[in-house]
């Protein structure tokens, strides 16, 4: 299996190179060339493995130059029960009828970036042995919340790396930032920017194609990496839980082999949601894909009308990690939709860093449009979510999984088309303790502090409190670096000591 890039079809690199390298040299995002396909008894065979397995299953397709004994080292490591709290690793829960929501917030940081963050650290140092023996990888991460922590949790000591991660000052809850600023291990540095995810992102993204960082890095026997979702890495891992999810469901007789599913993806950066794709695309009977946004509804936008703008005011909501413009993963599916035709890619990118702005071919919008729905919710519309299901269904949703379960329950009154669905629910409610305890007690929340806040939480709803965040009182702030958007490669210069 190879992989190739969206903006030039010519490249042609292995698994291994792709997560090496992290994106592509010509600012491109790697593509494998062609999709493995499951058949529905491939997919029957999985029901009666551990989660383990079935990622082995199907990682095993995508990553052919690891050795088996490579592939069961990372694997293993990833997902073992002690950085867990299910033991199904990514358990799904019936809510009532075809309403199922797959929960992916059991790992060590409570959110569903640690399914790929746990994994990518080894699928990283194993490529790194084969692609490029002893250079320092150096991970840059521009996050949103969950991707830093998770991120600074999956890296942390591992040999050979070092991992420095920015953060938007204002743009995540205090539970994030704690989690971050009090992150141990003696290959990790944070920071937080003046500006939001999005300035984050395009000036690591910069500094990732700059030629004469790289050569100053190189100098050092240092490369730079990416752990955020434009790294293959990231995404391959996330493809598991949809044939996990779809297992599952077969076992809780909630379908029968072969049934379509629905699946509703909470989403920012597009990367979840491109992985359910990807499970669709290799034989899961998935029928459509409903990408849900907050009042950030630049996707939606998309979706309906085939113009992608950004340009549109910037809102900060109670689901900071949905808190983006740029969707990078979008090019992925742009590329696969359009026929693999990268220079359609290269020059709506293009269109996107001159003007902010590109509009794609009706052609290639109606066929997006015969998998993908969309649709947004508002912060209102949260909070109710978050009461209502809490009310009726005793489930305690974190404020990303509310905008899913709304804008499923619109689509579902839209379209009538109320199959077997599951709803990707991607932190743990305690991650926002303040934005959810306010919309359970119907808009009144108390003045707490975070911990009490969570504790209040406990009080009121019965959830478990998930360990590492109740963990987080008794560490201390190592990092409170602030630096200006435009001061970003100095200050990576400056964390890495050069
Ligand atoms: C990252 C994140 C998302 C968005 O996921 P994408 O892959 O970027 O679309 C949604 N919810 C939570 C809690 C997240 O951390």
């Amino acid at each position: 299996m190879f992989y190739t890039s969206t903006r030039d079809k010519s490249i042609k690199v292995t698994a291994s190179q792709a997560i090496a390298q992290g994106i592509s040299e010509e600012g491109g995002l790697f593509v494998p060339c062609e999709l493995p396909q499951f058949s529905m008894d491939k997919i029957s065979s999985m029901v009666s493995m551990s989660y383990i397995d079935r990622a082995k299953t199907v990682l095993k397709e995508f990553l052919t130059d690891f050795t088996e004994e490579e592939l069961n080292y990372c694997v293993e490591g990833a997902y073992s029960a002690e950085k867990f709290s299910s033991p199904s690793i990514a358990p799904t829960v019936n809510i009532s009828g075809n309403k199922n929501i797959l929960e992916l917030w059991h790992g060590p940081t409570c959110a569903f970036k640690d399914m790929a963050l746990q994994l990518l650290p080894y699928l990283m140092t194993v490529s790194a042995k084969k692609t490029a023996e002893g250079k320092t990888i150096v991970i840059l991460v521009a996050t949103s919340g969950d991707t830093g922590k998770a991120a600074l949790e999956g890296f942390k000591d591992v040999d050979d790396t070092k991992i420095l991660v920015f953060y938007p000052v204002d743009g995540v809850s205090p539970m994030q930032k704690l989690q971050m600023t009090t992150q141990e291990g003696n290959n990790v540095a944070v920071c937080a920017i003046n500006g939001n995810f999005d300035d984050a992102q395009s000036a690591v993204k910069k500094i990732f194609t700059d030629a004469d960082i790289k050569a100053q890095l190189a100098e050092k026997n240092m490369m730079f990496s990416s752990a955020n979702s434009i790294n293959w890495g990231r995404l391959v891992p996330q493809i598991v839980y949809y044939f996990s999810t779809y297992c599952d469901m077969i076992s809780m007789n909630n379908i029968k082999a072969g049934d379509e599913i629905n699946v509703v993806v909470p989403t920012g950066n597009f990367g979840n949601i491109l992985a359910g794709y990807y499970a669709k695309k290799m034989g899961l009977p998935i029928k459509t894909l409903v990408c849900a946004s907050n009042s950030n509804n630049v996707l939606t936008d998309f979706l309906k009308t085939g113009t992608y703008d950004k340009n549109r005011s910037f809102y900060t909501t109670t689901s900071p990690s949905m808190d983006i413009l740029i969707s990078s993963n979008l090019e992925r599916l742009l590329y696969h939709m359009s026929g693999e035709n990268d220079k359609v890619v290269a020059d709506l990118m293009k269109q996107l860093a001159e003007s902010g702005k590109y509009t794609v071919s009706d052609m290639l919008i109606k066929d997006i449009q015969a998998t993908f729905n969309a649709g947004f919710a508002s912060e209102e519309e949260v909070n109710d979510t978050i009461k209502n299901h809490f009310d009726k269904y005793n489930y305690l949703c974190d404020t990303h999984t509310a905008v899913a379960v709304k804008v499923y329950d619109n689509y579902v009154a839209e379209t009538n088309d109320d199959i077997p669905t599951v709803i990707d629910s991607t932190a743990s409610p305690y991650k926002f303790s303040k934005s959810v305890l306010s919309a359970v007690l119907g808009g009144n929340s108390p003045e707490l502090d975070e911990f009490n806040m969570v504790d209040k939480l406990n009080e009121v709803t019965g959830a478990d409190v998930p360990a590492p965040l109740a963990n987080l009182k008794d560490k201390k702030v190592r990092f409170s670096n602030v630096c200006d958007k435009e001061n970003m490669s100095e200050m990576v210069f400056k964390l890495l000591n050069l």
